[in-house]
């Protein structure tokens, strides 16, 4: 139940909204100076005695607001000698952190992402085959995990094989075009992708090979999906990849269903690590 279930739903309208404190303020306005590139990523925040002075608040009032934004993840407060505030920019990895957060908490297994996955990605080579410029900002990057994932398999190397798919995967969705797509499935595909890691490191303790027919299977179905896409075929690349996403289900193949919880700080290791 959230705070606010407790207040009658007649009054929640009437209930006067809280006062906005002078550090919030200030936190409101770095904030959107963060967010609008003004201050790049990598950069630090101008001096605290410039910033009390250009927002004619204490001392005592912007800390709280650098604290409020380090809280959000957009700033790292330093201390001792050097100081300052270096600025992070927001990116797709902290959404798949965040998301891993949430599915930890609910206790969502692994394969339960990869089912939502399956349902979304088709979407994602639909949207790469709608693209009137597919064939310089879709194409390169699947091809390139291809190469990656045919010399793996040439190699023998069915773990690199396994983790070169999963980059075509994430490189369908990376270019799909539409960026809120992108923030939200490749938060997904990031939180999936990191677990299946994790396997592949236990699958290669155990000394589990994985089967260079299926990596040659997947290697020819990511080539029908591509020249779906390059055709322009929208339906056609929609239905390959559905296909390939259920009949291929998941690289490496996993015993049934992953029904590990998902680690929040899996996620982490792989999009900070
Ligand atoms: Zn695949």
């Amino acid at each position: 139940m959230s705070k606010g279930d407790n207040v009658p739903a007649n009054r929640r309208h009437t209930r006067p909204r809280r006062r906005y404190s002078p550090a919030e303020a200030v936190a409101d306005r770095l904030r959107d100076r963060i967010l609008s590139g003004e201050v790049p990523n990598g950069a630090m925040l101008p001096k605290l005695e410039d910033l009390t002075e250009e927002f004619r608040v204490s001392k005592a009032s912007l800390r709280e607001a650098c604290r409020i934004l380090e809280t959000e993840g957009l700033l790292s407060v330093l201390r001792g000698n050097v100081g300052g505030a270096l600025v992070h920019v927001p990116q797709p990895a902290h959404a798949a952190y965040t998301v891993g957060l949430v599915l930890q908490a609910r206790e969502v297994k692994v394969g339960d992402v990869a089912a939502a996955v399956e349902r979304f990605e088709p979407i994602c080579a639909e949207l790469c085959a709608a693209r009137e410029d597919r064939v310089t900002a879709v194409l390169p990057e699947l091809v390139a995990a291809q190469r990656e994932l045919a010399g793996c398999i040439d190699r023998g190397d069915g773990e690199g094989a396994a983790l070169a798919a999963r980059a075509w995967h994430e490189a369908l969705v990376a270019r799909c075009g539409n960026e809120t797509t992108v923030v939200l499935l490749g938060a997904l595909e990031a939180v999936w992708t990191s677990h299946i890691r994790t396997k592949q490191v236990e699958y290669t303790k155990l000394g589990v090979a994985i089967s260079p027919e299926l990596s040659r299977r997947v290697f020819a179905e990511h080539e029908e999906i591509q020249a779906r896409i390059e055709a322009g075929d929208v339906v056609g690349a929609a239905a390959a990849a559905r296909a390939h996403l259920q009949t291929a289900h998941i690289h490496p193949p996993l015993e049934g269903e992953d029904t590990r919880v998902v680690r929040a700080s899996t996620v982490r290791d792989r999009v900070f690590g």
